[in-house]
């Protein structure tokens, strides 16, 4: 007989509402179907529990958590030219990347996420974190054409990046990612450089592109186009570029982000909070072009909640547009879990046989839940994290029973508070 690695008991598949056990060996899900008799090494009991694929973070800044409130209420370049860098250039280390990354892990895995696509410094902590975790990631050292504490030049930047990506060789869970950061922090030579490696490497590519309507006008007032067509000129764009934001976007650049088959990660309320705009999401969809979800770096979002981006993403294009189609519920949940992870060739994101196990268990026994009527527009609607109380990624329990597994909680959360103390004395404030 048959024994799995772990064996879900009678939860219900939020897409189709029907009751099933879920099967998984070798973190892929292998059988789905009612009252499974056949033993497996681990055994969850899911009754009344309604199942969903976990979320696909597919751009953010980790270890930004650390900067969680800090700068609130400013437009996006004087937030990172008078608040970000200057607090980047005293503290990053990779012991800070550490203690926010494990900050951050925990929340994402709170939170029901198990990929996360990382673009910061000291990328090799980050990848440690995750490995400790058991969460999915995509990590890659930002390169920019301006020095900071772990290069001068865009060559050093890039040597970098090779090494890391040496260095991941062979690890599934963590996998490198080239990153530059954005079209106005690379010349067209550094994009160039960072296209060689990744195409050397076999890797994807990820950059912020037309966050806001400043860049474009800088980028105009630089190349003399816009940002897309920019970097289609330098010849940057191919299937495997996730651009982050892509919010001033006109028609001409998304027929080329089509026909290039490039990636966008929509990051919505990143985009509201710093006042950057509200991306086209409904020309995007029409137009058939990938759009996957980000939350963006704690310190922009402020926090890193995939359902709560997810619902927001719904509720912000339907208003935008005035129509309450623009982008309905089903979809909403795609974009913020399949889409993710195939826009990085990761078969998961669905709860099907021969899908990666990666999978979250909501509890519905909740006053903002009942009754129940529709559940992907429930859980899109008016679910909250909290309410989500197992995480699975590749067939490994993560959270159980609203108790992460592979992190110690406590010990986070306390070096998280030095960390804020010395940020705070930094900054010249006695309280928060
Ligand atoms: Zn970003």
């Amino acid at each position: 007989m048959e024994v799995y690695d772990l064996l879900v008991k009678g939860a219900i598949l939020g897409e189709t509402g029907r009751k099933t056990d879920i099967a998984i060996k070798d973190g892929k899900i292998v059988k789905l179907e009612p009252d499974i008799k056949a033993q497996a090494k681990e055994l969850i009991p899911a009754e009344g529990r309604i199942a969903f694929p976990s979320f696909a973070n597919m751009h953010t800044h980790v270890p930004m958590s650390l900067f969680r409130g800090i700068g609130a209420d400013l437009p996006l370049m004087d937030w990172l030219q008078k608040v970000i860098w200057p607090l980047e250039g005293e503290f990053v280390s990779p012991e800070f990347v550490k203690a926010g990354t494990r900050l951050g892990v925990l929340e994402m895995i709170r939170s029901g996420t198990t990929l996360f696509m990382d673009m910061y410094f000291f990328e090799e902590a980050v990848g440690e974190v995750a490995e400790e975790a058991g969460i999915r990631a995509g990590l890659g050292f930002g390169i920019l054409d301006f020095p900071t504490k772990v290069a001068r030049t865009p060559e050093e930047y890039i040597k970098r990046a090779r090494a890391f990506a040496e260095g991941l060789k062979g690890h599934d869970l963590v996998f490198p990612v080239i990153c530059p950061h954005a079209p106005y922090t690379c010349s067209p030579k550094t994009l160039m450089m960072a296209r060689e490696v990744a195409e050397e490497f076999g890797l994807y590519l990820h950059i912020h592109v037309a966050e806001t309507r400043s860049e474009v006008d800088r980028i105009k007032e630089e190349y003399g186009k816009t940002p897309v067509r920019h970097l289609e000129d330098t010849g940057f764009l191919s299937d495997r570029v996730l651009c982050a934001h892509m919010v001033w976007v006109d028609g001409e650049e998304m027929e080329i982000v089509k026909e290039r088959g490039a990636k966008v990660a929509h990051c919505p309320e990143s985009n509201l909070k710093l006042g950057s705009g509200i991306a086209p999401l409904p020309d995007y969809l029409r137009k058939g072009i990938h759009i996957c979800l980000g939350t963006d770096g704690s310190a922009s979002n402020d926090n890193l909640d995939m359902l709560e981006e997810m619902s927001t993403m719904a509720k912000v294009h339907k208003g935008n547009s005035q129509n309450s189609k623009a982008i309905d519920a089903r979809t909403a949940l795609k974009i913020a879990t399949e889409n993710g992870f195939s826009a990085v060739g990761i078969k998961a994101g669905r709860i099907e046989e021969g899908y990666e196990a990666d999978l979250i268990l909501v509890n519905p026994d909740r006053p903002h839940l009942q009754p129940l009527h529709d559940l992907v527009a429930q859980v899109v609607y008016s679910a909250k994290s909290s309410d989500i109380e197992t995480v699975i990624c590749r067939g490994k329990v993560l959270m159980y029973k609203g108790e992460v597994k592979t992190l110690d909680e406590e010990k986070i959360l306390a070096e998280a508070k030095v960390w804020g103390e010395r940020i705070r004395t930094f900054l010249g404030r006695t309280r928060p």
